[in-house]
């Protein structure tokens, strides 16, 4: 008689993922409330962006490049072509509208 205890039903597949962010997949998306608006976010450690782009963020106004680990963040409603790129803890004290 041969034992047959493998654990099954647990599938770890990676590709549930639609969106059209493939730049921003190292990070963790999730969806947040502020204010009563619905937010999309996704952690980013900003690695996989390609050449000299920096982004202000819209907590501190100072800007910051490639390879600083930080938050993409777009109101769900608008769509992830209306992000903006913030500090994480910039993230987390900011209040209101991205636009
Ligand atoms: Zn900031």
């Amino acid at each position: 008689m041969g034992r047959n205890n493998k654990p099954k039903g647990f599938s770890r597949g990676d590709d549930e993922e639609p969106m059209d962010i493939a730049k921003l997949r190292d990070g963790i998306k999730k969806t947040v409330f502020k204010n009563g608006i619905e937010f999309s976010l996704q952690t980013t450690s900003g690695k996989t962006v390609d050449g000299a782009k920096t982004w202000i963020c819209p907590g501190c106004n100072i800007s910051f490049g490639p390879g600083i680990s930080h938050v993409v963040v777009w109101e769900s409603a608008l769509g992830v072509g209306k992000r903006r790129h913030f500090h994480n803890v910039c993230w987390q004290k900011f209040q209101g509208r991205l636009f």
